[in-house]
């Protein structure tokens, strides 16, 4: 019932039977934006909070989502915290061993635009060298926050049209 109605309104059920008709995309969405798994990047200041908001207080596995410490079982990174030049290499190194579909999110002002630090060693973005999905302003974004650009991806990714990865 929940799939068919509110989280995937395009899945009908033929009457008396338990079968279903749906788009793929619908399935593949719905599965995988109920089942985020962020590899965390946390760099700085930012990621303190980003360990709260994982912990049991904010609770994001009611979510589904699950931080994982291996780039091979990630679909999302949370960049959080100041990007230095000499980090950046390593971010996108993580972001490359990941598989396809992933997603970026920018946690923190230092990782949406470089934040204070307005300097000749940090990066002013991580949008610079990643495909940034969703920004979380803030110095530090608090767990709410972060918790809210998480629910702005599902959206995205609820929305999208033949992005299965395996199969390309
Ligand atoms: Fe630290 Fe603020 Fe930068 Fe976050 S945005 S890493 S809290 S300085």
């Amino acid at each position: 019932e929940k799939l068919t109605s509110e989280v995937a309104p395009k899945v009908r059920q033929i009457p008396g039977t338990p079968v279903i008709i749906s788009p793929l995309d619908e399935i593949f969405n719905w599965a995988r934006a109920s089942s985020i798994w962020p590899m965390t990047f946390g760099l700085a200041c930012c990621a303190i909070e980003m360990m709260a908001t994982g912990a049991s207080h904010f609770d994001l596995d009611r979510f589904g989502i699950i931080f994982r410490a291996t780039p091979r079982q990630a679909d999302c990174i949370i960049v959080a915290g100041t990007v230095t030049k000499k980090m950046a290499p390593a971010v996108k190194r993580v972001y490359e061993q990941m598989p396809e579909p992933k997603y970026v999110i920018a946690m923190g002002s230092c990782a949406c635009s470089g934040g204070i630090f307005k300097t000749y060693s940090t990066v002013q973005g991580v949008d610079e060298f990643l495909p940034v999905d969703v920004y979380i302003p803030g110095c530090p974004p608090r767990p709410e926050a972060l918790i809210f650009g998480l629910l702005k991806l599902q959206e995205k990714m609820k929305k999208e049209r033949g992005r299965w990865g395996f199969w390309r």
